[in-house]
């Protein structure tokens, strides 16, 4: 469903999808999922840069193929570097002026971790994801430019069972280590009211060591599908702010159209992630995001805490693509305050402006002729 929801919003958002390496765990999990599930088992091939081919095999039936086409596909062979290539744009718009957000979905065991992250163990090889080079794009684009005064916050949180939960805050719980990878069954109610930590950082060395012990706190656990599956989303924002009021002319007549403190919508966000500082004028934002896997739970095995895990994780994707629905079809509602993902994602989603074929167009983008394409973000379905 957040699939289709995406693919109607094209020209909007762009869906980019990467098919990993097939995995020495794969089969064994095949050969375990064609015991117990009436799920036939679906072999993904890229077509081309454009179309993936998905075909199920059923036991004793034909096989059932069907194309899906993106704006990029990757094939398993593809490298890091590659995906970021096609991201990378993004942070030029970012310092631009306008939020961007990408964000990987699909299921649990895809590749979305290693995509945003790269290797989360020592023990997994590979390179960089898009976490650590976006720092380092970021950090070199405004080297580039020193006179703009621009200085970067990074809150980094992740919703987890809908709640709200810091990985900033150093008393947000202790270290988990060695598998499994129990997740912590803080409530986090209070939490949640209070904005999360915004940590300035001065150099993409900086964004990446937080990103990096911040993860040691993200809530992992051990399921069929997945030996360390995620069970929470988690979103990474990092807010680019202009010298404050009274700061030199100049950096005001540089930022291009910029968003200046006025979240999406045009009304205040008193909300997560990170709320503004008092004189500072937001020039934009960068969202990162995890999300969890969706998951069958007949397929990935869990039960008790892990199970109700899922049924939250589910939920909140359903939520997502509700948003997204209602985006799409021009709602004067839009959902977000319905799960904590979509509150924390608001101020990115509702800068996805669709323009109504009727009405004239508003814009979260001064100066823009309509109808305002804002190049907000890259979607990556893995
Ligand atoms: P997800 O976050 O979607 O649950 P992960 O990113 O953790 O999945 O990937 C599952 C496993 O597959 C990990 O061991 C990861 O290292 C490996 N993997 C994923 N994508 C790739 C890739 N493109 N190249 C090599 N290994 C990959």
């Amino acid at each position: 469903v957040l699939h289709n929801r995406l693919v109607e919003l094209k020209g909007n958002v762009r869906v980019h999808c990467r098919i990993r390496p097939p995995l020495p765990s794969d089969e064994e999990f095949d050969g375990q999922a064609s015991q117990d599930s009436s799920a036939p088992a679906g072999v993904v091939h890229a077509v081309d840069d454009e179309t993936v081919l998905v075909r199920w095999d059923r036991p004793a039936h034909r096989s059932i193929h069907k194309t899906y086409s993106f704006e990029r596909v990757y094939g398993p062979a593809e490298s890091q570097q590659v995906v970021f290539a096609d991201v990378c744009p993004l942070l030029t718009s970012l310092l631009d002026g306008y939020n961007v957000c990408i964000l990987a979905y699909g299921q649990t065991g895809c590749g979305k971790s290693y995509t945003m992250l790269g290797p989360l163990s020592k023990d997994e090889r590979g390179d960089l994801g898009i976490v650590p080079r976006a720092a380092g794009e970021l950090f070199r684009l405004i080297s580039e430019n020193p006179s703009r005064s621009l200085k970067v916050d990074v809150s980094i949180v992740e919703v987890y069972n809908d709640d709200i939960l810091d990985l900033l805050a150093n008393e947000r719980r202790p270290a988990v280590s060695g598998p499994p990878w129990e997740a912590p069954m803080t409530k986090a109610t209070k939490r949640e009211m209070s904005p999360p930590t915004r940590a300035p950082v001065r150099s993409a060395e900086d964004f990446i060591a937080l990103a990096a012990g911040s993860l040691r706190f993200q809530a992992r656990r051990a399921t069929r599908v997945h030996a360390r599956s995620s069970r929470s989303h988690l979103i990474i924002t990092a807010t680019v702010t202009a010298a404050p009021a009274g700061g030199s002319p100049e950096d005001g007549q540089s930022l291009g159209p910029r968003l200046q403190g006025r979240p999406a919508g045009g009304r205040a966000s008193p909300g997560p992630p990170g709320a503004q500082r008092v004189g500072e004028q937001v020039h934009a934002k960068l969202q990162l995001v995890d999300l969890a896997g969706s998951e069958c739970a007949g397929v990935s095995a869990v039960t008790g805490a892990a199970l109700r895990e899922t049924s939250f994780i589910n939920r909140s994707l359903a939520a997502l693509a509700d948003v997204l629905g209602a985006l799409a079809e021009h709602r004067d509602h839009i959902p977000y305050r319905n799960s904590q993902l979509t509150r924390v994602l608001q101020d990115v989603l509702g800068n996805v402006r669709v323009p109504h074929p009727e009405r004239p167009q508003t814009t979260g983008c001064p100066g823009a002729t309509p109808p305002c394409r804002l190049p907000w973000g890259a979607l990556l379905l893995l």
